[in-house]
């Protein structure tokens, strides 16, 4: 990675850690779940708003974290909107490879580019104890797809 994108990257964090989207109450959420980080004390809940065909017509979400937490939760509100719930566990998938530095390989060409926005996460695949904090979010937002209440990344 090169240091003008390693910046660049850190520059959307520290924005979207300062000023998080969709950082909110959701009336009409179908799902929901809390998610703790008891290891850097990251606290979220992931509100999510199921249509009849399962897809996700809105979601948002409400906690304290450290900016990573923060980050990663609102970039992935940003990403999951309109998101069929396939599409949304593959990209769960996907995001997860990439964090952990287990990704196999390029992207398919073809894939849509939610993916990519979420690139600027990936530096913490070199940071094991931050990985917990960039995937608590959509750990968080699984288990509400699953019906779960609470989910804890120890
Ligand atoms: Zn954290």
């Amino acid at each position: 990675m090169s240091n003008e994108l390693r910046e660049l990257y850190q520059e959307v964090i520290l924005d979207h850690g300062r000023t998080p989207r969709n950082f909110r109450d959701l009336e009409k959420a179908t799902a929901q779940a809390f998610g703790n980080n008891p290891l850097c004390g990251d606290q979220l809940t992931v509100y999510l708003a199921l249509g009849a065909d399962r897809k996700v017509e809105d979601v948002t979400f409400k906690g304290n974290g450290c900016a990573i937490s923060v980050a990663s939760a609102s970039l992935m509100t940003e990403a999951l909107k309109g998101k069929s719930e396939g599409d949304v566990r593959a990209l769960y998938k996907a995001f997860h490879a990439m964090c952990t530095g287990e990704e196999t390989g390029p992207a398919p060409e073809g894939e849509d580019d939610a993916l990519e926005k979420l690139r600027v996460l990936s530096g913490v695949a070199e940071y094991p104890t931050r990985v917990k904090c960039a995937t608590l979010a959509w750990h968080t937002m699984a288990a509400a797809l699953d019906g779960e209440q609470e989910v804890t990344t120890e």
